[in-house]
């Protein structure tokens, strides 16, 4: 599933190439992940002007003159593609944006987990983004040490994976990189957050900011569908040191890599360095 770095990396491609445009019309394959009639969400986006590219969390947020924002899931498989204007939809395109500058932007999802929606800019806060399902964006000035270590001893009974994946003390982190934050930082993850020492806190602390901006910088990683809005893939999966590496040696230790469920999720660790 795209994590924070794949969607900031679509988020600033899209921002280049489509911020300034104008979508002439919508085709509508399947409706079944959008928030109104195929003929009402087509009627809705015709002739508005995109205005700015935004993401929130793993959402990706596409802004138009008309107050109004076009808010895009991913989830598991979902892509955006930036094709020209004689490029033909497949079978998994649900959605094609008919851009004025001769580009079409295609909404493709095998798995069709993946959603688009309407909304007024003015109530996203209100309708998408309750304070109390999203934490701090982690490259924001509130995501702070302190920040991070109150929020561990607020969830000091939850095992600190299933907590970073939860979203409530930062956004963002999905499977993968809380997996490689926790190698970086040597925590085993099923610690209890509230048995994290103040050094620990501190190195997880650093390794969610470092490996999110290393990731950005090379585009994020695809180890599944992932693509950006050019069908290429990201760069960071070689960079991986415990996700993906089951029974390969730790790049640290050389103790195989195990992997465990946890909070019903596949979790790679290394049993010989992360205590
Ligand atoms: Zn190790």
């Amino acid at each position: 599933m795209p994590e924070l770095p794949e969607v900031e990396t679509i988020r600033r491609q899209l921002e280049k190439q489509i911020v300034g445009q104008r979508i002439n019309s919508v085709d509508v394959f399947f409706s079944g992940r959008i928030n109104f009639s195929a003929k009402k969400f087509r009627e809705h986006l015709r002739d508005k002007k995109i205005i700015s590219v935004s993401r929130r969390a793993k959402l990706l947020l596409i802004n138009l003159s008309d107050g109004f924002t076009l808010v895009i899931h991913l989830k598991m498989s979902g892509q955006l593609l930036l094709v020209g204007s004689d490029r033909l939809p497949d079978k998994h395109t649900h959605l094609v944006f008919n851009l004025s500058g001769d580009y079409r932007l295609f909404f493709t999802d095998v798995r069709k987990f993946g959603f688009v929606r309407i909304f007024k800019t003015s109530e996203l806060e209100q309708k998408v983004f309750h304070p109390a399902q999203f934490g701090v964006e982690p490259q924001s000035a509130d995501f702070t040490l302190n920040h991070l270590t109150d929020c561990l001893l607020r969830h000091s009974r939850s095992a600190i994976k299933p907590l970073l994946l939860s979203q409530k003390c930062v956004v963002g982190v999905g499977n993968i990189y809380s997996d490689e934050t926790l190698w970086r930082a040597r925590i085993r993850p099923s610690r209890l957050a509230g048995q994290l020492k103040p050094d620990e806190i501190k190195r997880l602390y650093s390794a969610i900011k470092q490996i999110l901006t290393k990731s950005i910088e090379l585009g994020g990683t695809s180890v599944d569908q992932y693509r950006d809005t050019t069908g290429a893939r990201g760069g960071y999966a070689r960079l991986l040191k415990v996700y993906g590496r089951t029974g390969l040696s730790c790049r640290r230790c050389q103790h195989p890599i195990k992997k465990i469920r946890l909070g019903g999720r596949g979790t790679h660790w290394c049993p010989g360095c992360q205590r």
